[in-house]
């Protein structure tokens, strides 16, 4: 039995700035901050806050009821209007490494932590507006965020909790009712765009470069600091901090990245901007930018179009530049182990237990215990025949029967003509690859002794009907700039069972239409909002 307490008895306990040094200045200038872990700041008020959607799910994790969402109050406080009692808002300082060079300084530029609340069941829960204005890490921008960008984060969270991604998740979504200027695609046309603040939740915001910061300045005494609480308060099982226990850590973390990797790649996630100051130290999904859901399999494709040269990010190359960043990760926190040894091991042992885990998820992808290095190769060929939906085939693949033997080739392709974008490049040799790669599966199944009633049943725990395909967004985008928000919550609900058929809004599980190949948005994002 859940209870909820109103909004304004919600219990406080600010942990992070309670054990951590806090920047001394706290009036509101852009600066280095140096041996603090945040700043003291307050959001910034704005002039006519607006509620477009709340997920009942994290508000129940909060013990918010759905009536005191939908108060005046609710709004005013996710805003950053007002703020309740045990609040103490503040900014973190970070650094990181981005597209591959470290950047130094990063931090909060337009995050807020409102502060830690604990729950009923005495969970710990950080809420966080992100785009209600300037702190001392914003640089040269404005602290702001766009309506459209928020939509797309506040979307995102909630539909990857509900494929089992671990993400950070989304409580709120309001529009500020103040204008925010952006140049979208940064080729000299700036536009005024509808502001918005979405309130993310998370037991903790920490990144890679939370600790890199430290590290690169030299100062391990705050490293130390900052370590040994990160150990303290999200790693407790680990036990009390010393140079085995770091090991441990750094082991947990790896672990816990691959873990994330192999769902985003389960479920055709790209990131975007895997930036080590966009890697959570708790492996959830954080930052979502220019993200993109793949359509047409294609290792290479990279939504955001900063990465269009080099597409460091493509959804193919996910694994090793996570590899990458717990690399700056081990290097950051070097001077407090002292022995590259170890630190190397825990690197390699995680590109091999990536490999387990993702193969391990393939075969459960195809509804096999087994891994089959053949038939996965062979699978990965045919799905780049010809432009293929990769959601779809892996759904449809469900319906493929195996059992027969005695099909026609027709009968065994039919299910899954729905994944093919233009049925007519479906030439007789692709058709007959198509085919030979069916009937290799077919005897795999059947090897198992899978049945396809079962096979159908964990082949669609595992293989979404819904993902949040970029036009879908976009197409929620539209009309939130038009004040009609019914579609973002109409994707919210939707969102709630991506693995269940809901018949009724079969029209959102379609391939991506031929308007949207090319659209802004919804093939091509830039980091602009
Ligand atoms: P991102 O690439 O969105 O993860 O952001 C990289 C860094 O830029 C982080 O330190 C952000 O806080 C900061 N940043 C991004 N957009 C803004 C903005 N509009 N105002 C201030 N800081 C920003
Ligand atoms: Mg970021």
């Amino acid at each position: 039995m859940s209870i909820s307490s109103p909004l304004s008895s919600l219990i406080f306990d600010n942990h992070f700035i309670g054990n951590l040094p806090a920047d001394p200045v706290t009036d509101n200038t852009r600066r280095q901050v140096l041996e603090a872990c945040y700043s003291y700041i307050e959001p910034t008020k704005v002039n006519a806050p607006r509620l477009v959607a709340y997920s009942k799910e994290v508000a129940e994790l909060l013990d918010i009821s759905e009536q005191d969402c939908e108060s005046a109050l609710f709004t005013q406080v996710f805003s950053g209007n007002t703020l309740l009692d045990g609040m103490k808002p503040y900014a973190q300082c970070y650094g990181g490494h981005q597209f591959g060079n470290w950047a130094g300084q990063l931090g909060d530029g337009r995050a807020i932590n409102l502060g830690e609340v604990i729950n009923q069941h005495g969970q710990h829960h950080t809420l966080q507006l992100k785009g209600s204005g300037a702190t001392p890490y914003s640089r040269t921008a404005d602290g702001l965020a766009v309506l459209r960008s928020s939509v797309r984060e506040f979307l995102c969270s909630e539909a990857m909790f509900h494929l089992g991604v671990p993400t950070t998740r989304a409580l709120s979504l309001v529009t500020t009712g103040e204008h925010v200027v952006r140049d979208m695609f940064y080729d000299g046309r700036p536009k005024e765009e509808p502001g918005a603040i979405v309130c993310r939740v998370a037991p903790s915001f920490l990144r890679f470069g939370s600790y890199e910061i430290f590290s690169a300045r030299g100062d391990i005494d705050t490293l130390r600091q900052l370590v040994d609480f990160t150990l303290r308060t999200e790693f407790p099982h680990l036990g009390a901090p010393c140079v085995d226990t770091y090991l441990s850590w750094f082991s947990e973390v790896c672990d816990r990245t691959a873990d994330m990797i192999v769902h985003w790649m389960r479920v055709g996630f790209v990131h975007g901007v895997m930036n080590t100051d966009n890697m959570s130290i708790l492996g959830l999904t954080i930052d979502y930018g220019p993200y993109g859901w793949l359509e047409d399999y294609d290792p290479d494709w990279t939504p955001n179009t900063t990465d269009a040269t080099g597409r460091r990010y493509r959804f193919g190359n996910q694994a090793q530049i996570a590899q990458w960043n717990l690399f700056q990760l081990a290097n950051a926190i070097y001077p407090l182990i002292e022995q590259a040894e170890p630190l190397q091991k825990i690197l390699s042992d995680y590109a091999e237990r990536y490999t387990e885990k993702w193969q391990a998820m393939r075969a459960s992808k195809l509804g096999l215990s087994i891994y089959s290095e053949e038939l996965q190769q062979s699978l990965h060929k045919i799905l780049q025949l010809t432009e293929t939906d990769m959601t779809i085939f892996y759904r449809n693949l469900a319906d493929v029967p195996c059992e027969q033997s005695d099909l026609s080739d027709d009968d065994l392709i039919a299910p899954l003509i729905d994944a093919y974008y233009d049925v007519d490049t479906l030439t007789a040799e692709i058709k007959a690859e198509i085919y030979a790669w069916l009937r290799q599966y077919q005897q795999c199944v059947r090897q198992e002794g899978i049945k396809d009633k079962m096979r159908r049943i964990t082949m669609n725990k595992v293989n979404p009907k819904y993902v949040l395909r970029n036009y879908l967004a976009q197409l929620a985008i539209d009309k939130a700039e038009q004040n009609d928000f019914s579609m973002v919550n109409q994707l919210l609900e939707l969102f709630r069972h991506p693995y269940a058929e809901q018949k009724e809004m079969e029209h959102y599980a379609v391939k991506r239409p031929d308007w949207a190949r090319n659209r802004a948005g919804c093939s091509m994002l830039s980091c602009s909002s």
